[in-house]
């Protein structure tokens, strides 16, 4: 296993405390990993720092290049890839290998691809005697902060767009889900030129801190908690450093009368408990038109028990454990404060489980919009279902939310589906479907949900700056 950070070319162990590295299907150690230095965090700012210049002049061709090659080196590594994932995540090993992986790899295609395809305004004399142009250029050095749900898909969606436009990057992944992070070190270094990325493990409060704050940093990049955004845009406030900020989530699933139930359940037993509820799109705001409620509830607590978790043999399980105690525990109190009020209905699950850090696939039916349940994040395996009257009602309530990441509307109308995502204060809308993400499309949102932009062509948009140039004739 590769325990060290990548710092320039060279290699190295942290220099500070070690973090317990935990498995989350039982809670065991699987090794204790040092952090950091503040003198290892500014070596890999210097690194990143020497490397700009040289990396930000190759062509797009060349760039393209190199992703292309990290992509097949992540293919040809699947395997060890996925069962890394799945040992420090718990995620089944399925959901590693054949959802994360081929999404990780086309991850750094894309922008292999679009890299080489970019469009801009037309050159031409705005000013008579004089041309003008204009330029896409990288901003520099990129400190790029992972969270520890999609370690690695985190890491491509962060790093394939800020290598592609020319930047140079020090990348700090979860202190809980490091692994991948470190074993993806190895091939950068062999795949890129020293210093493009360095990779330095440790906590936020530490190594994050630290290097968010230093001046050799001209952008920061959040994948993380609104807290921690707040935190972000704090430092960056002192040097006016770029920010590129994708926070949490509280995703509204609107279902109409007229929708189909039945995909409307098969649905949400998907996207509402993948990856254990883990996931700022996660559907765990259900609104349902009266007079589909009670079968809704009904149907939706029966696909939630027979959910498969914490099997013995793993390549049976549809979903793994929390990421830690702490976050089941932080879960469980959600559900705990929520079954306490007299209108709430706990119709399967609301408990841990005796293994590791798993938590049982919940429904919370009854749920008003002035709720706990209904309003704050919870990052669990757990559903809210809300009875609604009318459209008005509907989209009020999905829009009343500090958070603006995604959503989605269940009905067999195209006209009412297209009127309500209209409606929508979200980065996205799915229709009849929930959760599905392509590399094409943008992935971000509005709110306290950021305004980051991850995957397409606007993720280069978001890692490169317009210039002006303009040349004089004669
Ligand atoms: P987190 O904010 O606690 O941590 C995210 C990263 O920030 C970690 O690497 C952490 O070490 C670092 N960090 C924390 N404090 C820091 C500080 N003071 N300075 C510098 N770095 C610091 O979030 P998490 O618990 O790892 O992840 C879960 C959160 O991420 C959820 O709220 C979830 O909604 C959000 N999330 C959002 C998206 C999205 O695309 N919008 C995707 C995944 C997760």
């Amino acid at each position: 296993m590769d325990t060290t950070m990548l710092i320039g070319a060279s290699f190295e162990a942290g220099e500070e405390a070690a973090e317990p590295i935990l498995n989350p299907r039982t809670g065991g150690l699987i090794l204790d990993l040092p952090e950091a230095s503040t003198g290892q965090v500014d070596r890999a700012v210097a690194a990143a720092r020497g490397a700009f210049d040289g990396w930000s002049r190759t062509t797009p061709a060349e760039r393209s290049a190199a992703l292309l090659r990290i992509a097949d080196r992540i293919a040809a590594e699947a395997q060890g890839f996925a069962a890394l994932e799945a040992l420090n995540c718990g995620k089944p090993i399925n959901a590693a290998l054949n959802d994360e992986i081929p999404a990780i790899v086309d991850c750094y295609r894309f922008f292999a691809g679009a890299i080489r395809t970019q469009h801009g305004q037309v050159a031409g004399e705005y000013l008579a005697g004089h041309t003008s142009m204009i330029r896409r250029d990288p901003i520099g050095v990129v400190a790029s902060i992972a969270p520890w749900n999609y370690p690695l898909m985190m890491m491509a969606w962060k790093l394939a767009p800020a290598i592609a436009a020319g930047n140079t990057i020090v990348f700090k992944p979860s202190e809980q889900t490091p692994l991948t992070a470190l074993k993806m070190a190895r091939i950068l270094a062999e795949e890129l030129p020293e210093g493009v990325v360095n990779v330095i493990p440790g906590r936020g409060q530490t190594v994050g801190n630290h290097l968010i704050h230093h001046p050799g940093v001209d952008m920061i990049s959040l994948t993380g908690d609104v807290a921690t955004g707040r935190k972000m845009l704090d430092a960056a406030s002192k040097t006016i450093k770029r920010t590129h900020l994708e926070l949490g989530g509280k995703a509204p699933v609107i279902v109409f009368d007229d929708a189909d139930i039945g995909a409307v359940v098969e649905g949400l037993r998907a996207f509402s408990f993948y990856n254990a509820g883990q996931d700022c799109t996660a559907a765990c705001r259900v609104y349902a038109g009266r007079k589909v409620y009670d079968n809704l509830v009904a149907d939706l607590t029966a696909a939630a028990a027979s959910i498969t978790l914490a099997a013995e043999d793993d390549t049976t399980n549809e979903i793994g454990p929390l990421i830690s105690q702490r976050q089941r525990d932080r879960v469980a109190s959600f559900v705990n404060r929520a079954r306490e009020q007299n209108h709430i209905t706990v119709t399967t699950g609301g408990a841990a489980m005796d293994q590791g850090f798993y938590y049982r696939p919940t429904v919370v039916a009854g749920a008003l919009q002035s709720d706990e349940i209904v309003r704050r994040e919870v990052f669990g395996p757990v559903v809210s279902i809300t009875p609604f009257s009318d459209v008005d009602e509907a989209v009020g309530w999905a829009n009343d939310s500090d958070y603006g990441l995604a959503s989605s509307v269940w009905t067999r109308d195209v006209g009412r589906a297209m009127a309500t995502a209209a409606r929508l204060r979200y980065g996205c809308t799915w229709i009849n479907t929930h959760f599905m993400l392509v590399n094409e499309m943008p992935h971000g949102g509005l709110k306290q949900s950021g305004y980051g932009k991850d995957m397409s062509s606007y993720a280069l948009e978001d890692f490169t700056f317009v210039r002006h140039v303009m040349v004089k004739h004669g």
